[in-house]
């Protein structure tokens, strides 16, 4: 049987201690998974990828099945790339499940052999953004609580 590969796309700006619950858990899931981040060019980011990619790198030396990565473009052309043949993301409640609804279908429209799979947040988790996470940052406060690594 052909290796079970997932990638997690993301913007991951910053990647937070929510992103690095679904990744652990579903390392036991899949053969690998590839934490990929998406870049647009139009969008500016707090967290600039090499150093998320620096400190993922670190995070995840001791798992063997993780892999952190960068694309540009569609995620599904990405994940046809890499071999991957699930798309993994997180949902935290009913609006991460309306946004994430269309995007998945459309998803499996552009290529059926694509599955997206999502895990539930843990509820320590719930109410942890990359949003409000950089909106602490910005103000100066200390994150640390809120992500898997030191800045
Ligand atoms: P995007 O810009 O693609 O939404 P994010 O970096 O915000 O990327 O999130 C990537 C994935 O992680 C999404 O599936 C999102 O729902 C999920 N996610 C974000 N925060 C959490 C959290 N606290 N717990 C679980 N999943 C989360």
């Amino acid at each position: 049987m052909s290796k079970r590969v997932a990638i997690f796309p993301g913007s991951f700006d910053p990647y937070t201690n929510g992103h690095h619950d679904i990744v652990v858990r579903a390392s036991g899931l899949f053969d690998e998974i590839i934490i990929a981040f998406g870049t647009n060019s139009s969008k500016k980011r707090t967290f600039e990828i090499p150093l998320m990619m620096e400190k993922l790198n670190q995070l995840y030396e001791g798992y063997s099945n993780v892999r952190i990565e960068s694309y540009k473009g569609l995620t599904v052309d990405y994940a046809k790339t890499q071999g991957a043949k699930f798309i993994l993301r997180g949902l935290r409640n009913a609006t991460d499940l309306r946004y994430e609804m269309p995007i998945a279908s459309l998803n499996h429209d552009m290529d059926s052999e694509i599955e997206t799979v999502f895990l539930l947040t843990q509820p320590e988790n719930t109410v942890v953004s990359s949003t409000i996470v950089r909106e602490i940052h910005n103000y100066g406060r200390d994150i640390s609580a809120y992500v898997p690594y030191e800045l």
